[in-house]
């Protein structure tokens, strides 16, 4: 099959526009008539929802937490991009889409990545609006900050809860049309099945999450805003709940599988402390604003951090990338953190650390509120008293969750952090307009293959979930629905309907039924031992073999020995992750083939045979220039699609940022 991008001719600032010139409508009259199911409640599900709705389509929203509210989204932290050039340091729209491109190491599509910085700015003005409570300045204006990547301050936040107030945002949005009845919200439900007439998305199977029943649910359009996978490591920053099974049903009904090998691991989380732990937890990329990250000079070195004089200090990312220095993309800073540690010079007790320090921050910070205050010689106690005062304002909330999970503090001495599975930049496959392979089933937010490349900068996953949701969806959806408004609604029990609903029973049946010995859990945690060994930071073409041989293998057990307690018709918490988990295990070894595919380095997917003599991503463009697209076989192996990106702006050359 020839993968079609559909994206529009003429220059790439004007395709957007001329899309949207030019793209098939929906009359309101008829609006009313089409429904469209969306997955999700995330940023990107919700601001789909709402905006749906508000254009006067009938929308059913589905999420598997208790509120839509509770969406992965809630938790993220640090800050949201766009470029509105408040701090006249040279942003433009045109430096958002090429810091992008270069920091997705050469492996995104131009056109989708323009349109993201393009459309960037209105989020702002429509989260404002909506009352997001981003930061100000003094005077008023709204702040911002500097994320990895880049050389300009285009990061709008509220404080360490960016994620959230956005989240509330959407969710006043989505709540609005609730009460107008155009949104039928479905909280705990789990979507088990995609369902597919002839060749279109037109429903799904859910599961009532409290009784245990199975539900069909019509559409004439499916909107997947299901998040990322990240969880396929077992171990990662992602919430407990994150899964991938919303996008592997549709996988297996035909959508496309994109780049799944690209995992983005973040440099700066708080380490592995033992075996029984089951989360990690991000220290959010905003703190490389101000903090600097080091090692000992010494190796092996036992001291206590506050006990090695500066000189004795290896501030190694300001060494090795003077233009960048802590603010380098996270696949750099991630790696260099690595190569430290695998040296030997990692720090704490498993020696797996490395130290994120705001000692500087602190007196650069104090000395210039003293000034304010027009204090003439103030001792330094007093100096650092004032730059805490002002380290709390910027990152208070992220402090204290370190000091609580950790005991240290981290105004007294350095946090230690390490990197972790974080994102996802894999997914569905999408065109332009963000429609899957399968006719009518569209993908947005983390759960699509996205516009990150091999590497996502920070601060724009919550630009492009947003994007897709509030300004892309909007349009791109009444293109093909203004081709659906003579069909009526299927009713569920068409024959398609009863056999995705057999499906799904069957499958949890079969799960219930193992009886075996071992918990999901235990599962689920070798798993991500393979994938974090074999497929983690770094990847070599042996492990890899080994990984998908391992995968499988663990694979067959779990469906032997897995043990799933309490019913199918009731409230079964280990039901759903023993579902999940099954997902995973077949997602696993399809990361690893792309991985093993894939003979080149870039961004996230480094592997050891391809890097530069100073150890750097090494891409092979002449050969490996393309979005990997996997189709489903049942029976056979997933097989391989290429869509070539062609890039007709941006030149790709060998990244840097030294
Ligand atoms: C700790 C942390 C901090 C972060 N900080 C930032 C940041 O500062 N800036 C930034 O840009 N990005 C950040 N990110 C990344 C960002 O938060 C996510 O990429 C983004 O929120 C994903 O949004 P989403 O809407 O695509 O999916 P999610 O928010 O993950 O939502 C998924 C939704 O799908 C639903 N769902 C899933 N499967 C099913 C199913 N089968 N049936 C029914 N419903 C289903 C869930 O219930 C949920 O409502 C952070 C990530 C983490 C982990």
């Amino acid at each position: 099959m020839e993968l079609n991008a559909k994206i529009p001719d003429g220059p790439l600032e004007e395709k957007w526009t001329h899309y949207k010139g030019t793209c098939r409508l929906v009359n309101p009259n008829n609006k009313r008539n089409l429904e469209v199911i969306v997955i999700g409640t995330g940023l990107a599900g919700a601001s789909a929802a709402a905006s749906l709705a508000e254009l006067g389509y009938q929308v059913k929203s589905f999420c598997f937490q208790d509120s839509a509210r509770r969406a992965h989204s809630i938790a993220a932290q640090g800050g949201i991009n766009a470029a509105k050039n408040y701090q006249n340091d040279g942003d433009s729209v045109f430096r958002l889409f090429y810091d992008t491109v270069k920091g997705g190491d050469y492996r995104s599509r131009e056109s989708n990545v323009y349109r993201l910085a393009e459309v960037s700015g209105n989020i702002i003005d429509q989260c404002v609006a909506q009352g997001v409570p981003f930061a100000r300045e003094y005077g008023g204006l709204l702040a911002n900050r500097s994320f990895g990547g880049v050389q300009v301050q285009r990061t709008f936040y509220a404080a360490g809860q960016t994620g959230q107030q956005l989240l509330l945002g959407a969710y006043s949005a989505l709540e609005r049309q609730v009460a107008l009845g155009k949104i039928q919200l479905f909280t705990r439900h789990e979507m088990l099945e995609l369902v597919v007439i002839d060749g279109k998305a037109r429903g799904i199977i859910a599961r009532n999450l409290v009784t245990g029943q199975l539900e069909r649910h019509f559409g004439h359009a499916v909107v997947l805003a299901s998040g990322g996978y990240g969880n396929v490591f077992y171990l990662s920053t992602n919430a407990m709940g994150s899964n991938v099974t919303a996008a592997w049903k549709a996988f297996k009904q035909g959508a496309f599988f994109a780049n799944p090998c690209y995992t983005q691991i973040h440099p700066t989380c708080i380490p592995v402390s033992g075996e029984h732990q089951s989360k990690l937890t991000l220290m959010s990329e905003s703190l490389r604003n101000d903090g600097r990250i080091w090692v000992p000079k010494q190796k092996g070195d036992t001291r206590k951090p506050n006990q090695i004089p500066e000189e004795e200090r290896d501030y190694y990312l300001e060494r090795r990338y003077p233009a960048f220095g802590n603010l380098v993309p996270r696949d750099v800073a991630s790696r260099g953190a690595k190569e430290r540690c695998d040296a030997g010079y990692g720090v704490g007790a498993s020696k797996m650390a490395v130290y994120l320090d705001f000692s500087s921050a602190i007196l650069r910070y104090g000395r210039a509120e003293a000034h304010k205050m027009q204090m003439d010689h103030p001792d330094e106690q007093e100096v650092i008293r004032l730059g805490k005062n002002v380290v709390a304002e910027k990152y208070g909330n992220l402090f204290e969750m370190y000091e609580k999970i950790t005991g240290e503090n981290p105004y007294e001495v350095p946090m230690r952090i390490y990197p972790a599975v974080h994102y996802t930049m894999g997914g569905l496959w999408v065109d332009y307009e963000l429609m899957t392979t399968v006719q009518g089933l569209y993908a947005l937010g983390e759960c699509n293959f996205s516009d990150h490349g091999a590497n996502r900068l920070g601060a724009s996953a919550l630009m492009q979930g947003l994007a897709d949701g509030y300004f892309i969806i909007p349009y791109t959806i009444g293109n093909y629905l203004a081709g659906e408004i003579r069909t009526k609604p299927i009713p569920t029990d068409h024959p398609e309907f009863e056999k995705a609903e057999r499906h799904a029973r069957e499958r949890l049946e079969r799960l219930k039924n193992v009886g075996g010995t071992h918990s999901v859990d235990h599962f689920h945690k070798e798993l991500g031992k393979i994938m974090w060994n074999k497929c983690g930071m770094s990847r070599n073409a042996q492990g890899l073999q080994e990984a998908i041989g391992e995968i499988r293998a663990l694979r067959e057990e779990f469906w032997r020995d897995v043990r799933v307690p309490g019913g199918l018709d009731e409230l079964n918490p280990e039901l759903e992750k023993a579902g999940r988990v099954a997902d995973f295990l077949e997602l696993g070894e399809l990361v690893a083939r792309d991985a093993l595919e894939r003979n080149e380095s870039c961004g996230g997917h480094f592997r050891e045979e391809y890097a530069t003599e100073d150890g750097e991503a090494k891409r092979d463009d002449e050969h490996y220039c393309f979005v990997g697209a996997w189709e489903y076989k049942e029976n056979a192996p997933a097989e391989l699609h290429k869509e070539p990106l062609n890039y007709e702006v941006m030149h790709p050359t060998q990244r840097s940022y030294k």
